[in-house]
């Protein structure tokens, strides 16, 4: 059974191991001893207080000096710079950049109707009424009204001189590059977590919500994972991935070029290993959405949801579904016993990100604001690829949702990856 060949679970997720006695004997001699037991840390617990809403803001608000990141231009490459110094100076060690080439035949233009300004993308006309079953990306079924959804590449469409100006170029074919750093483990360096989010965007925007705010949650996750004092039993790398908007053409390229290679010690004998056997893939893409389903008329909220929660999803048509399954629950009680503000919920119809690619060689889960297949795919967001994905869209509430999210993949993968304090 494929139960039998858990490879998350192992000596992993241990509370007993989380609680650390705390014993100065130096400060507090003989008193120390009978209030030991009173005196447990929680070790998670102080990793997850590391993370803040001002922070995780910043960081967010950093990507969008780089407009919508467009994949093929200079605003794409200029953003991976900015990040591959952001990740050396929170200390996070072997930032390595990756390259593969992406050469498509030019497309013919798709006609749609013109977005023509932001009021419009909160009043698109329905679709109507759906209730039908697995029609949605990845096998979800779709139901209630739902809104039109595509990509803007109307330039006019920006209201906003700057960003439009900012997002001017247009992508050529060429060469393309991505990068990720590498905590490595203390006990096990040869196996390793992947925790991913995409920098690129696209819409004529700022990319805050897709996916800078996936990316700036794996920024502060390597932030607060390589800070002095900080070690893990097993490695993590944090991957910042090109191209996922034309098709995940980073992440493929990623598994094409080094799943050979896990596991691999070189040069032999070193204790090195450039590519750790994968145990997990945990992906992170749009989260800071949560305003309901689109009402009759089209609309949507322009406040969140008191029902707001993080969508952890894992893929039912995936060959290693169960294990993935598991995965997505370990997150849940992670979220369960350390978001601050909003609970989590797992899906079954993980798609349409770059754990796709590895969802058949690992267990791979994405954390999102919405289930991607039955609500993304129904219009729920109406920032999704439109000039609507800017900073000044988005309140404090939603900054907030991306943060639990961060909680939530912090807390988990501190548990399975062994986090320690010195
Ligand atoms: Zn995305």
């Amino acid at each position: 059974m494929l139960l039998s060949k858990n490879r998350f679970y192992v000596n992993q997720i241990n509370p007993i191991k989380q609680a650390k006695l705390f014993l100065i004997f130096g400060l507090c001699a003989s008193f120390c001893i009978s209030t030991a037991a009173s005196d447990s840390v929680d070790t998670t617990r102080i990793l997850v207080d590391k993370l803040t809403l001002n922070s995780y803001k910043s960081t967010l608000k950093g990507l969008t000096q780089f407009g919508d990141r467009r994949q093929g231009t200079a605003r794409n490459r200029d953003a991976l710079s900015w990040i591959e110094q952001q990740l050396v100076e929170m200390g996070c060690d072997n930032v390595e950049r990756m390259s593969f080439s992406y050469n498509p035949e030019p497309r013919a233009p798709r006609v749609r109707k013109p977005i023509t300004n932001q009021a419009d993308q909160l009043k698109t006309p329905t679709g109507g009424a759906v209730g039908r079953n697995g029609i949605g990306p990845g096998g979800a079924s779709i139901y209630g009204y739902r809104a039109e959804t595509g990509v803007n590449r109307e330039a006019s469409a920006q209201p906003d001189e700057r960003i439009r100006l900012l997002n001017a170029e247009q992508p050529v074919n060429g060469e393309r590059q991505q990068v990720y750093c590498t905590k490595i483990g203390i006990s096990h360096p040869d196996e390793m977590y992947v925790v991913g989010a995409h920098f690129d965007g696209h819409g004529v925007n700022e990319a805050v919500n897709d996916d800078g705010s996936g990316t700036a949650l794996v920024m502060e996750l390597a932030r607060v994972l390589n800070a002095p004092g900080v070690t893990t039993e097993r490695s993590i790398r944090f991957a910042l991935w090109n191209n996922e908007e034309t098709g995940l053409n980073g992440s493929k390229a990623y598994v094409q070029q080094r799943q050979k290679l896990q596991g691999i010690e070189r040069p032999a004998g070193s204790g090195k290993f450039p590519e750790p056997r994968w145990l997990g893939m945990i992906q992170h893409d749009m989260m800071l959405w949560d305003h309901g389903a689109p009402r009759a008329d089209g609309t949507v909220s322009a406040e969140q949801r008191p029902e707001a929660d993080v969508n952890i999803e894992f893929q039912s048509n995936s060959d290693l579904a169960i294990d993935s399954m598991q995965l997505a629950f370990v997150f849940k009680t992670a979220a369960d016993a350390y978001n601050t503000d909003y609970p989590a919920t797992v899906g079954p119809h993980m798609t349409n990100t770059d754990s796709t690619p590895f969802m058949n060689i690992v267990p791979s889960i994405s954390l999102r604001e919405n289930e991607r297949g039955a609500h993304t795919g129904a219009g729920w967001n109406p920032t999704w690829h439109t000039p609507l994905d800017v900073w000044t869209t988005f309140s404090d509430k939603d900054f907030r949702l991306g943060l639990n999210a961060a909680q939530t993949t912090l807390s988990a993968i501190s548990k399975l990856a062994g986090a320690e304090l010195e």
